[in-house]
């Protein structure tokens, strides 16, 4: 699987911007953040809510005190900055 790019999304749920990834169900710039996927998640099975939003954490923050930062720091993000 090849990993994106964090992106500056709109929550499909409340409009607010949000960083996360673009998921394959979800309409092109849109995402969930941190807050409405804490709130969704009370709701939905896990299995819906990847359905619909992704994998929590990496397609879009799994609450709203994780952003997305610890995933800015993945490999991938090092393996691009070493080339700077
Ligand atoms: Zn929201």
């Amino acid at each position: 699987m090849q990993s994106s790019p964090v992106l500056t999304l709109t929550c499909s749920c409340c409009t607010s911007s949000t960083p996360g990834r673009q998921w394959h169900n979800r309409d092109e710039g849109f995402g969930l953040c941190g807050k409405c996927a804490e709130w969704l998640s009370g709701k939905e099975t896990p299995a819906i809510m990847q359905s619909t939003y992704g994998i929590a954490g990496y397609h879009y923050p799994a609450s709203s005190n994780a952003a997305l930062s610890d995933l800015e720091q993945s490999p991938d993000a090092n393996a691009l900055s070493l080339h700077s």
